[in-house]
C-alpha cells in the first residue's frame, strides 16, 4: 500500500526557497533545513551594462550570482530553480517585466519567448538543455526544463517530456531531476495514475526525483477532496518509484510527508505558494503579515498571540535549541527561522509516523483544520488501495 513502508531509514529533506534578499537564514540554514532552492531569475547579471554584466555593489543585498557564490562558500545543499515556464510569458529577449527572467544564462539560450512549436526543432531542445545543465553545475541534481501542463494532451505536456529525454541523453552517466508543475484544475481531478506512469515510462529508473508543484495551492487548503486528490498525485508518483518532493504547500507538506513524500520545498514568508503566471508575481505581499507556526498543530498564528498563549502554556513550546521566535526581542527572521525549523522538524516526525499514525495525530489536535487534513490522508490512502487491487 501507498505511504505505509516501514522500513524508511532516511529523513525527508526540507528546503526554503530563498527570497530576493535572503541572508537572514543563509548563514546558519544548516540548523533550520536540509538546503535551499534559489530562483534562476536572481542567478542573473543585476544589469547588462556597456561593459557587460555587473556584480552588485559592495554591501549591498546578495542577488544574482553572489548569493550563488555564498550559498556554494557555505556548503549549502542547493537546487536552481529553473524556471523555464517563465520564458513562454515573456514578449522577447529584451522583455525585462518579469525581472531578470530573460537575463538568464537559459533564457539567452533561446529565443523567447519559448513556444512549443520551437521545442519540436531538435536543435532548440538541444540549446535549452545544454544551457540548463550549464547553470545547475554545484547543484544537487541537474532538473530538465520543464512547462506548466493543463491536461494530458497539452503540448507543454510533451515539451517537458522531451526536454526530459533530451537532458538524460546529455548526461549519460548522472541522475537527472523532473520538475512537474501542474494547473490545478488538471491537477486535482484524476490526473494522478496516468500523468505518474507518463512519467516513469521510458526514463528507465535515471529520473527519480521529482519536484511536483501545483499552482495556487493555497487557495485550497481547507478543501478536504482539494487536498486528498492532492495527496493522491504524490502518492501515485511515489508508486511509480519517484523520490518527491512537493513545493509550495507550506505547512501542509508534513502531511505530504506522512504520505511518502522525501522533501518539501516552502518559502518562509514570500513564496509560500506558487502562482499560475509569472506576471502575477505581485501576489507574492512582502507585506503580509508573517505569522508563527505553531508547534505540533500546523497551524499559522500572529506572533503576539503566540507569544501570549505560549506564556499562558495553551500553545506547545518549540523543541529547537536557540530558538527565539516568541522572545520579546525577537526579529522576523527569528520568525522565519522558527518556522524552517519547525516544519524540518514535523516532516520528519510526520515521514516516521506514516499516514495512519500522522492523521490519528492530527485528529488529536481537535482543531477544524487538523481533522480536514486527517480526513484527506485517509481519502488519499484509500484511493491508493484501490490502486493497488486494481
Ligand atoms: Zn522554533
Amino acid at each position: 500500500m501507498v505511504g505505509s513502508d516501514p522500513t524508511r531509514g532516511r529523513n525527508p529533506q526540507h528546503y526554503i526557497r530563498l527570497e530576493y534578499n535572503e541572508l537572514p537564514t543563509l548563514a546558519d540554514v544548516g540548523q533550520h533545513a536540509d538546503g535551499v532552492i534559489i530562483c534562476a531569475q536572481f542567478d542573473a547579471p543585476h544589469w547588462d551594462g556597456p561593459d557587460g554584466p555587473q556584480l552588485a555593489l559592495p554591501g549591498a543585498p546578495l542577488r544574482g550570482f553572489e548569493l550563488r557564490h555564498e550559498v556554494e562558500r557555505l556548503s549549502i545543499p542547493y537546487f536552481l530553480e529553473i524556471e523555464t515556464w517563465r520564458l513562454t510569458e515573456l514578449e522577447g529577449d529584451d522583455d525585462n517585466e518579469l525581472k531578470r527572467t530573460a537575463r538568464t544564462h537559459i533564457a539567452r539560450s533561446i529565443d523567447l519567448p519559448v513556444t512549443h512549436a520551437k521545442l519540436g526543432n531538435p536543435a532548440e531542445i538541444d540549446a535549452l538543455c545544454r544551457a540548463a545543465i550549464e547553470s545547475q553545475a554545484n547543484t544537487e541534481q541537474v532538473i530538465a526544463p520543464y512547462f506548466t501542463v493543463r491536461s494530458h494532451t497539452d503540448p507543454w505536456l510533451d515539451a517537458s517530456l522531451r526536454c526530459l529525454l533530451a537532458t538524460l541523453e546529455l548526461l549519460p552517466d548522472q541522475q537527472v531531476a523532473a520538475w512537474v508543475r501542474l494547473h490545478r484544475e488538471f491537477a486535482l481531478n484524476g490526473a494522478a495514475e496516468l500523468l505518474a506512469k507518463r512519467y516513469s515510462a521510458g526514463f528507465g529508473g535515471r529520473c527519480t526525483t521529482l519536484v511536483l508543484t501545483v499552482v495556487e495551492m493555497n487557495e485550497v487548503m481547507q478543501d478536504e477532496e482539494a487536498l486528498a486528490g492532492y495527496l493522491r498525485l504524490v502518492g501515485a508518483f511515489i508508486a511509480e518509484g519517484f523520490d518527491v518532493i512537493v513545493d509550495g504547500v507550506g505547512e501542509f507538506s508534513p502531511v505530504a510527508h506522512a504520505m511518502g513524500a522525501a522533501g518539501s520545498i516552502s518559502g518562509t514568508r514570500i513564496y509560500r505558494s506558487s502562482r499560475l503566471n509569472a506576471r502575477h508575481d505581485g501576489g507574492h505581499r512582502r507585506s503580509a503579515h508573517l505569522k508563527y507556526l505553531v508547534p505540533g498543530r500546523l497551524e499559522r498564528m500572529p506572533v503576539v498571540d503566540a507569544r501570549r498563549r505560549s506564556q499562558a502554556g495553551s500553545i506547545p513550546p518549540c523543541g529547537h535549541t536557540g530558538c527565539r521566535a516568541l522572545l520579546a526581542d525577537a526579529t522576523e527572521a527569528d520568525v522565519r527561522r522558527h518556522n524552517a525549523h519547525l516544519l524540518t522538524y514535523e516532516g520528519r516526525q510526520a515521514y516516521r509516523l506514516g499516514p495512519g499514525r500522522f492523521a490519528e495525530r492530527l485528529r488529536r489536535e481537535g482543531l477544524t483544520q487538523s481533522r480536514r487534513w486527517a480526513q484527506a490522508l485517509d481519502d488519499a490512502v484509500d484511493a491508493g488501495a484501490a490502486r493497488a487491487d486494481a
